[in-house]
């Protein structure tokens, strides 16, 4: 069986795990003395390291090597997604962290339905990028960034809008040596003036194919082409 993954903020030679990492170690893995895992920083850096002690709600690590994890894409990838209904955004945001997304930014829109989003939120996707890339075995956690309005997106190098009325593909013109910002919209869809100010800002309007695709599964089939399609 792999080694389980545990979070920790830094990779000293002595760890000491408290709060909801050290919770599920001791209460659900059920970690004792001498048993090792693996402890990754979110920054790309992983380590094996050994249990010394367990106490109530800690636990004592000793770290015996550590290395550079290359799980990353080549470029960073910045998925913007509109605001979505209900628990959708959750959805993607574990989904986009198993498929290599950077960071992720939700993003207000013309027609979303859902207007804001609040600190609580933004935790709880914070967490749900953490357990995901835990889950995958991904050395980095992808930022998840607080809502921005869609006027705020910066001019990106090389980025990409997926858009039901266009019929250009990604491949055509995806650059794997460039940065890529993804960006796909609400329920709602996105308005004409919203995709002109994109373009403006160095968005090529894309296709994901014939069918309209709901809020939440454009974002994934979007970031497919580029890392799991791609192979990055
Ligand atoms: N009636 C809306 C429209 O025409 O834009 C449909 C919106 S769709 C449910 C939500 C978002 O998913 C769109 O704004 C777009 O970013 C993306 N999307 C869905 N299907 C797509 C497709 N076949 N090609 C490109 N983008 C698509």
């Amino acid at each position: 069986m792999r080694p389980h993954r545990a979070f920790v903020q830094e990779l000293l030679p002595e760890i000491e795990l408290g709060g909801l990492e050290a919770h599920h170690l001791v209460d659900v893995l059920r970690a004792k003395a001498g048993d090792t895992l693996t402890v990754f920083d979110g920054r790309g850096l992983e380590g094996r390291a050994t249990v010394v002690q367990v106490t109530q709600g800690w636990v004592r690590l000793r770290l015996e090597e550590t290395w550079t994890a290359r799980k990353e894409t080549p470029q960073p990838i910045t998925l913007y997604v509109a605001l979505l209904k209900g628990d959708h955004l959750a959805e993607v945001v574990r989904a986009a962290t198993e498929l290599g997304a950077s960071q992720i930014v939700p993003i207000l829109t013309q027609h979303c339905v859902v207007r804001e989003m609040g600190e609580h939120k933004l935790l709880r996707l914070r967490r749900i990028a953490l357990e995901a890339a835990k889950q995958c075995e991904r050395s980095v956690v992808p930022e998840v960034t607080p809502m921005r309005p869609l006027k705020d997106i910066p001019t990106v190098e090389q980025g990409f809008v997926a858009h039901p009325r266009v019929s250009r593909r990604l491949r055509d013109a995806y650059d794997p040596e460039k940065p890529t910002a993804l960006l796909t919209g609400p329920e709602g869809g996105l308005s004409e003036a919203e995709i002109g100010l994109l373009e403006q800002r160095g968005f090529t309007p894309v296709t994901l194919g014939p069918r309209i695709l709901r809020a939440e599964t454009a974002p994934i089939a979007l970031l497919s082409l580029v890392t799991a399609g791609e192979g990055i």
